[in-house]
């Protein structure tokens, strides 16, 4: 049998492990703005949330991602990061 490794990470709000594609990779640079995507050029600590709204509001009001990327995003990037994710996610979710 062949082995077919795939790494996976795992959401900091809901704790699902699975393949890099399944996530959204967020970074919490020097002067504290929190930045999703997975350029490489985005320097810095990274976690792991899933592409759905509800893992974006658990990670950044539950403090998730807080405590992955040892700190707290300024408040605007984080409602920044909301925004996107509700843009994003919409239809996964049912308000
Ligand atoms: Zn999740």
């Amino acid at each position: 049998m062949r082995g077919n490794h795939v790494p996976l990470r795992t959401c900091v709000a809901c704790r699902t492990k699975g393949p890099q594609r399944d996530f959204v990779r967020i970074t919490r640079r020097e002067n504290s703005e929190l930045a999703a995507g997975t350029s490489r050029e985005v320097g810095g600590r990274g976690a792991y949330l899933c592409r759905r709204l509800e893992c974006f509001e658990a990670g950044l009001e539950r403090g998730g991602l807080e405590h992955s990327l040892k700190g707290r995003g300024s408040e605007s990037s984080r409602a920044e990061l909301l925004a996107w994710a509700r843009t994003e996610f919409a239809s996964a979710s049912s308000a």
